[in-house]
């Protein structure tokens, strides 16, 4: 039983337990929210895009998802981290493609190039129909988009911690997505786990696709069978699971890679 005294002050282990939720709380802030993204976050939320910053859905590497309100719903705010971890862990062909566009001395450029990016490719799928959130907006280091969760505001789970009832089902939903990434919109993933897969409903939505390349580059095909292979083992746990030819074919493998010359 604790002593009056016990009750009134805290102890030293819940006065530790308080700086350690303060501590997080200001690394948090200070791990995402530095002095410019706060800027840019204000700018995005008096053009409307959304009302303010509930929570983070996740904290990773590359950056932060938080869930955000705006009038009539939520959404998700992606906070690219500025820093040259980032671009340690990018494959080399993509941080060929977004040096184009920025200065190669200018880690900060190359993370706004990186943003825009994942805001352009979520576009492009969203156009030909393949399941991803709707890109809102982007600025700077920020990306608005569509939050995939339930109406009350919880984030839908990703495939890697979700039960799946009809494991076939999401299965074939998935090369059909698959198909009309690299088919319509001429990209392949590239990262296509199941951490990269949220389960909305009962049907998978793609998400983090910033690293997605055209289906011509070189690599497409190493990648997309890669993308093909990690699916195939994650659901063989589950379900049957087609052989691996019948899936690339029905993915459309055979129009990606290089264009031959004629
Ligand atoms: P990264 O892997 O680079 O940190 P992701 O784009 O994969 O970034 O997002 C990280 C996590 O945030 C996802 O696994 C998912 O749980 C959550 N998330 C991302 N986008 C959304 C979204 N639009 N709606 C709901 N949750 C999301
Ligand atoms: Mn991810």
């Amino acid at each position: 039983m604790p002593t009056p005294e016990e009750k009134l002050f805290p102890t030293t282990k819940e006065r530790f337990e308080d700086r350690r939720k303060e501590r997080q709380h200001r690394d948090l802030q200070e791990e995402f929210f530095d002095h410019p993204t706060l800027l840019s976050v204000s700018r995005l939320i008096s053009h409307g895009d959304f009302a303010s910053i509930d929570y983070p859905i996740s904290k990773g590497k590359e950056g932060g998802v938080f869930r955000a309100t705006a009038g009539e719903g939520f959404r998700a705010v992606k906070v690219y981290r500025i820093g040259n971890t980032v671009f340690r862990s990018l494959p080399p062909y993509v941080v060929e493609e977004i040096r184009r566009e920025a200065s190669r001395h200018n880690f900060s450029r190359l993370v706004y190039a990186w943003t825009r990016r994942e805001h352009t490719i979520l576009g492009r799928l969203t156009d030909c129909g393949v399941r991803v959130p709707h890109p809102y907006a982007h600025y700077r280091n920020v990306l608005v988009m569509e939050f995939i969760g339930t109406p009350e505001g919880i984030a839908a789970p990703r495939l890697n911690e979700s039960v799946v009832p009809e494991p076939e089902a999401v299965l074939a939903d998935l090369t059909v997505q698959i198909r009309r990434m690299s088919h319509d919109a001429h990209l392949v993933h590239g990262d296509l786990s199941p951490y990269n897969i949220l389960l909305h409903d009962g049907s998978p939505v793609l998400i983090d696709v910033a690293q997605a390349i055209p289906a011509e580059h070189p690599q497409a095909r190493g990648l997309l069978e890669r993308d093909l292979k990690t699916l195939s083992r994650y659901f063989a746990r589950r379900c049957a699971v087609p052989a691996f030819e019948e899936l690339w074919s029905s993915v459309g493998g055979a129009s990606i890679g290089p264009k031959e010359a004629a």
